[in-house]
Order: C-alpha cells, then sequence, then structure tokens
C-alpha cells in the first residue's frame, strides 16, 4: 500500500506540471531539458527546488532569482519499491526518495536506482541519470544514482605514492650509508629527510644533495624508560643537525653516558655493517661523539639556508 501512495504522488508529476507551468515551472522544465536543474530563491533567502511561486512557510511570493543547484545531492528519506509496476520509472526494484540537491533547501521526489534496500542510508550522495534525450520534462532524469565512491582509492594512493617516492630515495641512500636531503630551488633549504616539497616556500624540490654523516646535537632529551633500540638506560634521544643539511633529525645517541651529552656536542652516526642493511632508519645504530670541540649553535643557527649573510 505504501508504494502505491508514493507512486501516486510521483505520478502526478508530469501532469501537475504540465497543469500549472508558469514562468516559475516552465524555468525548472527548460533548465531540465539543457541538463540542470534550478531552484528559486525564497524572499528570506532559502532555495525552493522544485521552485515554486510562494514560499510554502509563509505564502510571501519567491524572488525572481533562479539558483542552479545540484547535480548531486542527499538522500533524506526513501521507500523502498520491490515490485515496479507500469508507469514507475524503472523496470526493477528502486527506491522512491527525498533528494536535497546540493544548493537547495527543499527536497526533491526522483526514483534512486540503488540496487538494494541495504545501499541506502540517509546522508547517501546521488547524483542524476539523465536520459539521452531531454524534453523538458521531471522524468528527463532517468533515476539517481549512488555516487561512485570507490574514487576515493585512486585518490589515497596518490597521497601514499608522493611522500613514499621521497621516503624511499631517502632509505635507499642509509642503506648506502649515507643521508640524502633535497635542496630547494627557491630558497635552498636542504632538508633531510630528502622531501618533495618545501614547507617554507611551497616550492617543489627537486636537487637531491648527499649531507655528511657528521652533526651538531641541537636538543635532546634523556629517557629513563628502556628501548630495544637504544645502547643502555638511560639513554639520550636528539635532534641532530647533519652538516650540510637545515632541519635536524630526530636519533639516538650512543657511545657516551647520557648526562654527558650536550647542546653543540658533535656526533657522527654509526652505521651498522653493510651486510645487516635493510631499507630502513635501523641502518644507523646511533650517533656517538666525535670528540671535536663543541659547535657554536647559537652562530649555526643564526645563518641562513645555504649560508651566506
Ligand atoms: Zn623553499
Amino acid at each position: 500500500m505504501s508504494d502505491d501512495l508514493v507512486a501516486t504522488h510521483v505520478l502526478e508529476f508530469p501532469g501537475g506540471y504540465t497543469r500549472t507551468t508558469g514562468p516559475v515551472i516552465g524555468r525548472f522544465l527548460t533548465e531540465l531539458r539543457d541538463r540542470r536543474l534550478v531552484g528559486v530563491r525564497t524572499a528570506g533567502g532559502r532555495v525552493l527546488v522544485p521552485p515554486l511561486e510562494y514560499d510554502p512557510d509563509t505564502g510571501e511570493s519567491a524572488t525572481d532569482e533562479y539558483v542552479e543547484v545540484g547535480p548531486a545531492g542527499t538522500v533524506q528519506a526513501w521507500a523502498w519499491v520491490g515490485s515496479p509496476r507500469p508507469g514507475h520509472p524503472l523496470d526493477r526494484p528502486f527506491a522512491w526518495a527525498l533528494i536535497r540537491l546540493d544548493g537547495a533547501d527543499t527536497a526533491l521526489v526522483h526514483a534512486v536506482d540503488a540496487g538494494s534496500p541495504k545501499a541506502l542510508r540517509p546522508g547517501l550522495r546521488v547524483r542524476p541519470r539523465w536520459r539521452a534525450a531531454t524534453a523538458g520534462h521531471i522524468t528527463d532524469i532517468e533515476c539517481f544514482l549512488p555516487e561512485v565512491t570507490s574514487l576515493i582509492a585512486p585518490v589515497r594512493a596518490e597521497y601514499r605514492v608522493t611522500p613514499g617516492r621521497a621516503l624511499t630515495r631517502f632509505l635507499e641512500g642509509v642503506r648506502d650509508g649515507r643521508f640524502v636531503g633535497g635542496r630547494c630551488a627557491e630558497c635552498a633549504a636542504v632538508y633531510v629527510p630528502y622531501r618533495e616539497s618545501c614547507p617554507a616556500c611551497g616550492s617543489v624540490v627537486e636537487e637531491e644533495v648527499e649531507v655528511a654523516d657528521t652533526g651538531t646535537v641541537t636538543t635532546f632529551a634523556i629517557n629513563n624508560l628502556p628501548d630495544p633500540r637504544a645502547p643502555e638506560v638511560p639513554f639520550v634521544s636528539a635532534y641532530v643537525l647533519l652538516d650540510g643539511a637545515d632541519t635536524p633529525m630526530i636519533a639516538l645517541i650512543g657511545g657516551v653516558p647520557a648526562h654527558e651529552v650536550r647542546q653543540g656536542m658533535r656526533v657522527r652516526a654509526v652505521w651498522v655493517p653493510p651486510e645487516e642493511r635493510t631499507l630502513s632508519m635501523t641502518n644507523v645504530k646511533w650517533f656517538e661523539p666525535t670528540g671535536e670541540p663543541d659547535a657554536d649553535l647559537d652562530a649555526d643557527l643564526d645563518e641562513p639556508p645555504g649560508g651566506g649573510a
């Protein structure tokens, strides 16, 4: 019975529109023929779709401002039609749905070809499937279809690939016992690990540069909880500014008692033997002191990227 009620409502669309085609509905149907969906703005600023001559809330005349909406929209409610009858828009099970087109404040009734009632939910995104030939009729839209959400997958893949390439270059370098950075062509900053865009100026970083495996401790923390990678407890994790780099990288400090580690301490990477290396940062056991005099961090850090003042 409920199918009959909903079907009757929609079967009145063509007749109703034909009877009342004035400028407002006429505009809606003319736009439909051109495969555009429009609503009309009320004096209160709401957008009615399909457009009406009067604001149903206030009885005031609508404005003559037409607004293009959709074509996609959101399902608000639906009734599943398990056994379509002659005159229905589809010859397979479908849903009559209240669809609020993007930009509209009211919902339109139309068919949704969802395949199964399980595919329907409030908020489902749908788009119209237009007939090959349009005639200025609500049935110019054959039905609405759920949006293809699997499109998200390649977009996600795109994001995985981009950092992946830069990080892979960095890890290939680490496997070979060297640190690979990238130099920004615009501002000359050198980033280690290598990255493909400059966070300072937004430029693409294309130039690959090798930096030293020696550097300076800029900040550090003494850790009292065991870590499987650390030499002993307590151990020190630090930011090490590699010589030639403008950004520090985080690393373990070994080969020195924790309480002797200090800012400005000069350190060198301790690499695991070549035959044990993989594409990972575990190739660097830690950094240990070089024995050089401490660096003057204030002087070094005040220097602009790329040197020179
Ligand atoms: Zn830059």
